[in-house]
């Protein structure tokens, strides 16, 4: 099978050649229950700079280290008994735990972008599951698009976003979540929240407490997360939110209830209100709006419960992308 820089449908043999890849330090692309990743050997230096520099991701923000299952990642970050729950509780699933790095973990430096610390996962997605079973390491896997862009939710979005970069893309069609995963920190004194993701507060909350939300830093203050700069997750058309208003030839995006009057275009994240349909939606709803012909993207309100807080924190800085 030649596969160099295609795109294969998830299948035995294409999983076993990624495993191979993998091996010999190339980039694969692959599914997970959130969004599309780009993975290499976490334990390779030369292959994970090749992840920074085919995302043109900036070096200071680390990358998410996945493995198979909670005992492969007792060997690379340092778990206390709360990150143990966490990880009893929501693994495998889209919450990734920012802990200790442990001295022997063999993981590339890179990964952790000069910090003393590493973000862990297990993935749900069965073929993410299989990859990392057969690989039999950790994969560090950002989500497989260009540094900037909105997250992919199938192949073909990878594909449109990195072209030939990944030397491999394996196709297991729509990602079921559809938002990048819950980052949580627990390395401080309390917890705190350095993204919101598909495990929302209120669940995590149930098995922590009160936990800290330091998913905007203040203007004033350092982010806790390198990749938490406003300017992320943004289409190249200027792009509004929570908008009743719509402006001439902007396309809307329309969340339970349709739009009064007349749009260009116009797509519903969930006629239903579902925000969970809704964060499965978002990014190829932003992408396929994301023309030139349109003036902008307007969105409609969006509930800030469950993951729609996820959804709005996505598309607040999509909307701050434009602002300067
Ligand atoms: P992505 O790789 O695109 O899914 O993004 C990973 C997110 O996790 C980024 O916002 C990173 O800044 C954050 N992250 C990864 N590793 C760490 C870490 N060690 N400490 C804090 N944040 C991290
Ligand atoms: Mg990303």
């Amino acid at each position: 099978m030649q596969a160099l820089g295609t795109t294969l449908t998830a299948s035995d043999e294409a999983i076993s050649m990624a495993a191979e890849y993998l091996r010999d330090g190339r980039l694969v692309a692959f599914p997970t229950e959130t969004v599309y990743g780009l993975g290499a050997d976490a334990r390779n230096d030369d292959a994970v700079a090749r992840i920074f520099a085919a995302k043109d991701r900036p070096s200071f923000n680390p990358l998410i280290v996945h493995i198979a299952d909670l005992a492969g990642a007792e060997t690379l970050g340092a778990f206390n008994n709360l990150a143990r729950s966490l990880a009893e509780r929501f693994w495998p699933g889209p919450l990734s735990l920012v802990l200790p790095r442990l001295p022997g973990s063999g993981l590339s430096l890179l990964v952790s972008a000069g910090l003393d610390t590493v973000a862990l996962r297990v993935p749900a997605h069965p073929l993410a599951q299989d990859l990392l079973a057969r690989f039999g390491g950790p994969i560090a896997a950002p989500s497989a698009n260009r540094a900037g862009e909105v997250s992919p939710t199938t192949a073909a979005h990878v594909a449109d976003s990195l072209g030939d970069a990944p030397d491999l893309i394996l196709d297991g069609g729509e990602c079921t979540v559809g938002l990048e995963s819950t980052v949580i920190d627990l390395c401080g004194a309390r917890p705190a929240i350095l993204r919101h993701g598909a495990v929302t507060r209120e669940q995590l909350e149930k098995i922590l407490g009160p936990i800290e939300d330091a998913s905007v830093p203040d203007a004033d203050q350092k982010p806790r997360s390198p990749g938490q700069i406003a300017k992320h997750y943004a289409p190249s058309i200027p792009l509004r939110i929570d908008v009743s208003d719509i402006r001439p030839n902007e396309a809307f995006v329309a969340f339970g209830e349709p739009p009064k009057g007349d749009a260009t275009i116009v797509r519903n994240l969930s006629p239903s209100g579902d925000v969970v349909e809704a964060a499965a939606r978002l990014f190829a709803t932003l992408r396929e709006l994301d023309r030139p012909e349109y003036a902008g993207i307007a969105v409609a309100p969006v509930p800030e419960t469950g993951i729609g807080r996820a959804i709005n924190d996505r598309l607040r800085r999509a909307a701050a992308a434009h602002k300067d």
